[in-house]
């Protein structure tokens, strides 16, 4: 059986990441598609699933669980959008990979959690690179700290670092701190980069870029 064809918009991206990352002297294969289908419908998933697209990206538990619960086979998913300590367990049910991580509560009850289960995902710290006050993560000057407590004080495994600009400024620069707070914590990945800047986060360092308007089309408004 021969591989169905990516789809237009799955193969346009693709190729941009490689080209992104050959232009930075970096592997395409070190690059990671996180294809992110909140709020689309499964005819527009449907296609991308069926041209081998496994990794998906949800900022909402419930609808994630709606959307992926039935058929989890095969699938890496990550969590990335906030996560409330009454959602940890459901999520923990879910998702292989958390990457908003970014309070001691939290921490704790992932801990907790994942003590009972037996089982860990792999977990990314968000950091609010913009210091933005609507917005989730940890301030760049607490990240250290945070991380240092989430390995010694909670126990958790930390695999790297995540980050979402702020849409009215260049994402270069966010992207090249969240790259120097990785760095001094000794971690190698980065979640950086959506449809609007991916080739900018490639350029800074980004293991994985989540994708979700330039693969699906505009979302419909919550
Ligand atoms: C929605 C979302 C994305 C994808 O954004 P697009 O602009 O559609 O590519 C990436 N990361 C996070 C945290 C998101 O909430």
């Amino acid at each position: 059986m021969t591989a169905p064809a990516p789809t237009p918009a799955l193969q346009a991206v693709l190729d941009r990441m490689a080209a992104a990352a050959r232009a930075a002297g970096r592997d395409p294969a070190d690059i990671a598609l996180v294809a992110v289908t909140k709020t689309q419908r499964w005819e527009s998933i449907e296609p991308i699933l069926a041209a081998g697209q496994r990794r998906f990206g949800e900022n909402r538990v419930q609808e994630a669980q709606s959307r992926w619960a039935e058929r989890r086979e095969g699938l890496e998913l990550r969590l990335i959008g906030p996560l409330q300590t009454n959602k940890v367990r459901d999520a923990l049910a879910l998702f292989d990979v958390i990457e908003t991580l970014d309070r001691p509560k939290l921490a704790r009850s992932l801990a907790d959690e994942i003590q009972k289960r037996g089982a860990a995902p792999r977990l990314y710290v968000e950091v609010n690179t913009g210091e933005e006050p609507q917005k989730a993560g940890v301030a760049p000057g607490a990240v250290d700290g945070f991380i240092s407590a989430c390995r010694d004080e909670f126990g958790l495994g930390v695999e790297g670092l995540m980050c979402v600009p702020p849409a009215d400024e260049e994402p270069a620069m966010h992207f090249a701190l969240l790259a120097r707070i990785a760095r001094r914590n000794g971690l190698e990945k980065l979640s950086m980069g959506m449809s609007a800047d991916f080739e900018t986060a490639i350029r800074f360092g980004a293991t994985s870029v989540r994708v979700g308007r330039a693969l699906f089309g505009a979302r419909a408004k919550l």
